[in-house]
């Protein structure tokens, strides 16, 4: 069944990259910005955290270590909470680089354009919040209102339009994907919600 997964990925990733390609006058991800890997709390379904795992299982051992002790910590962290969303750095994000870029989930891979939900009930478009850093989007937002403008899109003097995607997690991780590509994504909760295990070992 992960085959089935690794199929629907290599699919989605290929519209995502296109998504990336489309919009790259306004992307500033690169290597070591790891702003998007910290402070949240990564949804992951069954199916995506075993393939993950699955890449971390091929880390060598004093990465895989590493990888221990950040998911040890973080669950001291969460243990020790007392609040109502527990968010924290990604236990994989080593030295400010994904230890298995390759694996990595849904969230993971769309994170970065603006996601633009037609069936959200307000339809409300997100704007990646690195924009507020310099970075995606950043060259045609009006930092005071908030929002992309025409006028700050005229300035920019860019070609393609920005444009939102449907790219929330609900809609990667739909039932159509399922039964088009023959796999179940499984139960979803936060990613470090499915690494408790780790605490036996
Ligand atoms: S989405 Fe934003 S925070 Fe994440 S890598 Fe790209 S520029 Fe950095
Ligand atoms: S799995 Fe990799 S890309 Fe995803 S949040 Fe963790 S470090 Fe970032």
């Amino acid at each position: 069944m992960i085959e089935n997964y690794v199929k629907y990925l290599e699919f989605i990733t290929k519209k995502l990259d296109s998504f990336f390609e489309n919009q790259r006058d306004y992307i500033f991800c690169k290597k070591g910005c790891a702003k998007c890997c910290k402070n949240a709390q990564f949804p992951y379904s069954l199916t995506e955290v075993t393939y993950l795992l699955q890449g971390a299982i091929e880390l060598d051992e004093d990465t895989q270590n590493k990888i221990k002790t950040n998911i040890l910590n973080i669950l001291k962290q969460k243990e020790d909470f007392k609040g109502d969303t527990f968010l924290y750095d990604c236990p994989f994000l080593i030295d400010d680089v994904c230890s298995v870029y390759n694996y990595r989930g849904l969230v993971c891979r769309s994170f970065g354009l603006i996601n633009q939900n037609p069936l959200n009930n307000d339809n409300k478009t997100k704007i990646p919040f690195c924009y507020k850093e310099g970075l995606n989007y950043s060259n045609v937002m009006d930092m005071e209102l908030n929002e992309i403008t025409p006028e700050k899109y005229a300035q920019s003097g860019i070609k393609e339009e920005p444009h939102g995607y449907n790219i929330s997690y609900e809609f990667l991780t739909d039932k159509d994907f399922e039964r088009g590509f023959n796999f179940k994504f499984g139960e979803k909760k936060a990613l470090i919600d499915w690494l408790i295990g780790f605490k036996k070992y």
